[in-house]
């Protein structure tokens, strides 16, 4: 997307939304100082903001009887973000606050194979039922985020999705939108659905409010499929035709078919579908990788070797990620992750033998902070980022 340049003001109030939003300053001294604005520029730019409802006076400002306050809050509560993490075959969905806090949230086990109107719908309609649980209308939706598992162009189509043949070439905003603002479309077009690739939005989630804010990291989903979220200096990096970080099918050098219909690909011997299939044959009844990670918290043999023989399989591919990007952390999230120690250990194990010494040597290997929220949060975010943004800001407000 090309950005109007010309139209962002310099100085302007998108530069302070940002200091104040990510919480770096609060007061106007410390905005004055890390924006490198004159003072009145700074005045005139918060009440402009103050205007807008974007920010509120915070602390003790309110009540300095007539002076200007003093100290300013991102204005969180002045409406809602929707968060959508529709995975391989569990979806996520939540309701927050304008920073991305989960408010209300709810899961179900969803095929994504049963195609776009299976899963959009039931997307939508937990939507409202969230909405009205927090007390909110749809009027208080000022953007919706949702992540999928498979590649997206940049107005969010899916693009020859793998594992989803029904979705190819369609658009996630407009069918989303189309639901969400039945019979009120005049409202909905205001507000923007952002899509992304599910490791992708889980990678958002981790770095912006999970704590991992690493220049150069890579987070791995590993549930019923396996992907790779990458973080290259700073930003998540999509690649081409946004396929990036497609781990779970690069080939492993095995015969095995995958449910792409090639063969030998890393999920076809590691990901949680094939540990089912193991599972199922020898007499086991399971059927989410929830339900694997279970089993191996409980620390039934035969699942615990099958998990530690996965991570130890994923450890591989990911030595070999290691070697090219040299990232320094290797965050490990999904269902199967649930799974913990016998899963980090078979990758920890092979990462730290196989990848070479110099990009290893401070490498961390650790699960996500958010757990199972990262990809709903992360949704969240992508949207926040979207309409927070500075230059939109500056260029709306001045
Ligand atoms: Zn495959």
């Amino acid at each position: 997307m090309v950005k109007k340049r010309a139209a962002v003001p310099r100085a302007g109030a998108g530069t302070l939304l940002t200091l104040i939003r990510t919480g770096r300053a609060s007061t106007r001294a410390d905005l004055v100082r890390l924006s490198g604005f004159a003072r009145s520029t700074v005045a005139q730019r918060l009440d402009a903001l103050l205007e807008a409802g974007l920010i509120v006076p915070a602390g003790d400002a309110g009540s300095t009887g007539g002076r200007p306050p003093e100290t300013f809050a991102f204005n969180r509560h002045a409406g809602v973000l929707l968060g959508a993490d529709i995975g391989g075959s569990h979806t996520r969905v939540a309701v927050t606050d304008l920073a991305a806090d989960v408010l209300a949230e709810t899961e179900a086990d969803l095929d994504v194979a049963d195609g776009p109107d299976a899963v959009l719908s039931w997307v939508t309609e937990a939507f409202a039922r969230l909405l009205a649980r927090v007390g909110r209308e749809i009027s208080d939706v000022r953007g919706v985020g949702v992540g999928v598992p498979g590649p997206v162009d940049g107005t969010g189509r899916l693009v020859s999705p793998p594992i989803m043949p029904d979705w190819d070439g369609v658009s996630v905003p407009e069918r989303v939108s189309r639901a969400l603002f039945k019979g009120a479309e005049e409202m909905g077009e205001d507000v923007p659905v952002v899509v992304d690739r599910d490791v992708n939005i889980m990678a958002l989630g981790e770095q912006k409010a999970g704590g991992h804010d690493h220049a150069d990291m890579v987070v791995v989903k590993i549930g019923i499929g396996i992907g790779a979220g990458l973080i290259v200096g700073g930003e998540i990096y999509r690649g081409a035709q946004g396929a990036a970080g497609d781990l779970g099918h690069l080939r492993r050098g095995t015969d095995e078919p995958c449910r792409c219909d090639n063969r030998g690909c890393l999920e076809a011997t590691a990901g949680g579908w094939a540990i089912r299939r193991r599972l199922v044959e020898l007499g086991y009844d399971v059927r989410t990788s929830q339900d694997i990670a279970r089993l191996a918290r409980r620390g039934d043999h035969e699942t615990v070797r099958l998990v530690r023989q996965a991570g130890r399989l994923i450890g591989e591919a990911l030595a070999d990620v290691v070697g090219l990007f040299n990232p320094s952390h290797i965050i490990v999230g999904g269902n199967l992750a649930e799974a913990r120690e016998p899963l980090l250990a078979g990758i920890r194990e092979v990462v730290y033998e196989r990848a070479q010494v110099l990009a290893s040597r401070d490498l961390q290997i650790v699960p996500t902070t958010l757990g199972h929220r990262a990809g709903t949060i992360g949704a969240a975010l992508l949207v926040h980022e979207r309409l927070y943004d500075a230059d939109r800001i500056s260029a709306a407000l001045g």
